[in-house]
């Protein structure tokens, strides 16, 4: 028969996904004989079946009294006892933690029966009937109304009436502080209470202790499926069939008087990651008081004082042998885990009692701060070192952040797709114009468009930050921001930009230009008013904690850039190469205009003659700019993809710009409109585009290529070893490969004739139509090397338009009908079976074809451990990503060690 119910001596650490983790670890500081309330708990498993059947398995009842004797035999007391009753918590913890998100209930088992008890045991009706109205606050909450189902009005709920009961007392008493409440008074308040549950709820506060535990512990179970818990394991991606566990312990109290406390503590700075005690606690009151913020905290000890709280006596100062004897805690427990851990604890009389220990929540910077010390403290290795660190802490401290203190105090207004990191503050400007010249005068700004277009890059790059109202993860302002490590929300449905009156209204709220708002571009949420940031200064062990990382890696880095200044950044933040160089990008920005107005001239060209010549005029810039890149990456591969331009685009909107172009091509500006209009297309994304540009007009790829590997050549012969790669975009068919191959091998020829170098080169596509995944054994008869556009092939798989995905995806994901957006991490169920399948097959043909990924998912870690999984030689993304994509590859190759290792 299958065991539900563990005492907390019988469980351990290990057994985690059973006990859930607080459960775990209540076991595991017994087993290390530290004062831990006795109880037990009801296992994860206990939950499920519960979730499944709408009961609890059969002997369930039998197995948990037979576990309360247990515990009333430790305790010398019983529960529901006339003369020495024992109270118990129960509290939910599942096998990750879910902070806040589930239920609690504590001084179960006080009723008519067991009041006197105590108050005789204690000396202390005051405290008795304080926890009493707990008890009846909490549980008609949690238990009576919560789980059961029963929907409030904000406010109105049982909780806030017997809050305003409560206040109403205080009011007429002039009292300030809950503390004042005489025992009387608290006497008086629970019947009060109970009155107003039987009116508000229809049924009485149950009196019966047992009625009271099986009641806490269903609303413990029923609490997994509260919406808080479903929304948090949709975000976390936490399994809806784990369950949680329910611990149930004795009751110890902090509010027993002036002797009693009750604090929560972390073994070192959650935030920094220093190594001191830093905590908080206070004297006569019971957890939650702690957490809810009603009263400031006492500090713990004297060296962590802080502006706030240094007026008030540190428990390290107050109680000086119990501060030492947590203290000792702190490190036996930190040595035994070897790792930060967060701690709950209550002193009741006088006596310590530890009610958790977890490993604690940290900041970017503690984490790393925290495992390098460690490190040199010699608590751990240099391998467990580099796991302690997430790869999206490394976000954290490549950016600066919006301080966290000062973002739970604040409300957002609105919420958008998280598109480029870190935070903003800034006044708001409508026009990309507008970006450039406040932003010259010395102003931060926040740029707010409906979308972006290729003539708001400019304002793009002089903002602080980024806010479109449309456009998906890989949108174009979403990849350009990411790019340059800019914080970015875009596809803020909710948000109407009117660009005439000069307003971002959302809902009633009306926003000016000049206005200040805030950006959380890690979590796609935006602020009224300017949040304090934090400053995110590179950590001087950030370097050598990256040696570190590389130690560990197999998976290449690469970056994905366009031009020299990103590819030098990229290359001080790690990149082995480039995985993927726009062309089309040179045409976007700073000293842009003159090749923009070139490419416009050939794009709006009708005949050959004119192409040719627009091409012609073209090529020295393009091959300035792949030189220079090229110099930047020396010794690395530079893969240059060919031109791939979203057409429309790039067609000029404004007059000006019109007029200017009818002139260079000798026609009438009406005339530049109709060529415009002409290349319009239904589906942009699926037209003509990618390798179909260099089968209709070869002469663009000749150009292309002809800069490519004379700007090669021109580098070798000045002793620079370069490594290009040529790759063609957007196939679907070996013969576009064949083709286009013609064209190279003609080029090639002619370069070296005329610069006597045999520039060395490799030849390969893109891989982001599942035709070409498909086909990928023919792919690879021409082509040496694969990259996975996965930005496409996302879109092609599941038939979303990356650029229009924003007005419904969100619903998907928030729905649960599929896990995250997959053009943010790989869909490993559809597009990762194309992707494995690729591999397959092109390996099949070509042993050694090299193969990469340069969509925007190359530098999410979920799906760099998957590529590494797949077998790929190299991830590509965008430059700031690049630490975060060698942590993740290092943690992909230490996990699969770890797990063989277990294997073996
Ligand atoms: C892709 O499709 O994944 C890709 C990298 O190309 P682009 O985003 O330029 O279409
Ligand atoms: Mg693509």
């Amino acid at each position: 028969m299958t065991k539900y119910v563990y005492l907390f001596k019988e469980g351990s650490a290990q057994m985690r996904d059973l006990l859930g983790g607080k459960g775990a670890n209540l076991c595991e500081m017994t087993r290390l004989n530290m004062p831990v309330p006795p109880g037990f708990v009801i296992s994860t498993e206990a939950c499920a079946y519960f979730t499944e059947k709408g009961r609890y398995p059969p002997g369930l009842d039998d197995e948990v009294g037979g576990a309360l004797a247990v515990v009333e035999k430790e305790m010398g007391a019983r529960f529901g006892d006339e003369h020495d009753p024992l109270l118990l918590s129960c509290r939910s913890g599942a096998r990750r933690s879910m902070p806040g998100m589930m239920e609690t209930v504590l001084n179960v088992g006080l009723c008519s029966r067991t009041i006197p008890g105590i108050i005789e045991k204690t000396h202390n009706e005051r405290f008795v009937y304080d926890a009493y109205r707990r008890l009846i606050m909490m549980y008609s909450d949690v238990v009576m109304e919560k789980s059961e189902g029963i929907e409030t009005e904000e406010g109105k709920g049982i909780r806030d009436r017997l809050e305003q009961i409560m206040a109403a007392m205080k009011k007429r008493h002039n009292y300030r502080s809950d503390t004042e409440l005489t025992a009387e008074d608290l006497r008086e308040l629970c019947t009060q209470f109970k009155k107003k549950v039987k009116e508000q709820l229809g049924r009485e506060f149950p009196d019966d202790p047992k009625e009271q535990l099986w009641g806490a512990i269903g609303a413990v179970s029923k609490s997994w499926n509260g919406k808080r818990a479903v929304s948090y394991r949709r975000i976390e991606h936490i399994p809806d069939e784990w369950g949680t566990a329910t611990n149930v312990q004795s009751m110890v109290f902090g509010n027993m008087g002036e002797t009693s406390a009750t604090g929560v503590a972390f073994t070192r700075n959650p935030a920094t990651g220093e190594n001191k005690f830093y905590g908080e606690w206070l004297p006569n009151a019971q957890g939650e008081d702690v957490v809810a913020g009603i009263r400031t905290p006492n500090p713990l000890n004297e060296e962590t004082k802080n502006p706030q709280n240094k007026h008030l006596p540190s428990l390290q100062s107050k109680w000086p042998a119990l501060y030492r004897e947590l203290d000792g805690i702190r490190v036996a427990l930190e040595e035994h885990y070897t790792d930060m851990q967060d701690i709950e604890f209550t002193i009741q009389e006088g006596k310590l009692y530890m009610l958790q220990c977890r490993n604690g929540k940290r900041t970017g910077t503690a984490a790393l701060n925290m495992a390098m010390d460690m490190l040199d403290e010699r608590l751990i290795d240099e391998k467990t070192a580099v796991l302690r660190v997430e790869p999206g802490h490394l976000d954290e401290l490549l950016h600066p952040i919006v301080n966290p203190d000062a973002e739970k105090k604040a409300r957002a207004f609105l919420t958008g797709l998280p598109a480029g990191p870190g935070g903003a503050v800034g006044k708001i400007v409508f026009t990309s114009a507008d970006a450039v010249d406040w932003t010259a005068r010395g102003e931060k700004v926040i740029l707010v468009r409906e979308e972006t277009n290729p003539e708001d890059v400019e304002g793009m790059r002089a903002a602080a930050g980024i806010l479109t109202a449309r456009g998906g993860m890989t949108s174009h302002a979403a990849l350009v921001a990411r790019g340059w490590g800019k914080c970015c929300i875009v596809g803020a449905g909710e948000a109407v930009v009117d660009l005439d009156a000069r307003q971002l209204i959302v809902g009633s709220l009306k926003l000016r230009e000049g206005d200040v708002i805030t950006l959380n571009g890690t979590r796609g949420v935006v602020y009224q008013g300017a949040l304090a940031m934090m400053d995110a200064s590179e950590n001087p062990r950030f370097q050598r904690f990256m040696k570190m990382v590389d130690k560990f890696r197999t998976l290449g880095v690469r970056t994905n850039a366009d031009t020299e200044s990103d590819a030098r950044v990229a290359r001080d933040l790690g990149a082995e190469g480039i995985g993927l160089f726009r062309t089309e990008h040179m045409f976007y920005g700073k000293g842009s205009d003159e090749p923009l107005f070139l490419l416009r001239k050939m794009i709006l060209s009708n005949t050959p003659e004119e192409r040719r010549a627009a091409v012609k005029e073209l090529y020295p810039f393009v091959k300035r700019d792949i030189k220079a890149t090229l110099g930047a990456m020396e010794g690395l591969p530079v893969t240059v993809r060919l031109l791939d331009p979203p057409l429309h685009e790039f067609v000029p909107q404004g007059k000006d710009k019109q007029q200017e172009l009818a002139k260079a091509l000798g026609i009438r500006p009406s005339d530049v409109r109709k060529r415009g209009e002409a290349l319009h297309e239904s589906n942009p994304m699926m037209g003509h585009r990618g390798v179909r540009l260099g089968i209709t007009y070869p002469e663009i790829t000749e150009m292309q290529v002809r800069a490519i590997l004379e700007a090669s050549a021109e580098l070798i012969k000045a002793g620079k070893k370069t490594k290009p790669e040529i790759m063609v975009p957007v196939t679907c068919d070996v013969g576009e490969l064949d083709a286009t191959k013609v064209v190279v091998d003609r080029v090639h020829r002619e370069v070296r004739e005329k610069t006597g170098v045999d520039v060395p080169y490799l030849y390969g596509t893109m891989i982001e139509i599942p035709r070409a995944c498909l086909l990928a054994d023919k792919m690879a008869k021409s082509a040496q090397f694969f990259s996975f556009g996965t930005n496409d092939l996302t879109q092609m798989t599941f038939g979303f338009s990356r650029d229009d995905a924003g007005t419904f995806l969100p619903y998907y994901v928030k729905g649960g009908l599929l896990p995250a957006d997959p053009f943010q991490t790989i869909d490993q169920a559809g597009v990762g079976q194309l992707i494995t399948m690729s591999v397959e097959r092109g390996r099949a043909t070509r042993k050694d074809l090299k193969i990469g990924i340069c969509g925007e998912q190359g530098g999410d870690p979920a799906s760099v451990e998957f590529c590494y999984k797949a077998g790929l030689n190299y991830v590509s993304c965008s430059p700031f990503r690049v630490p975060v994509a060698r942590l993740a590859a290092a943690h992909a190759s230490l996990k699969r060690k770890a797990s063989e290792g277990k294997g073996a």
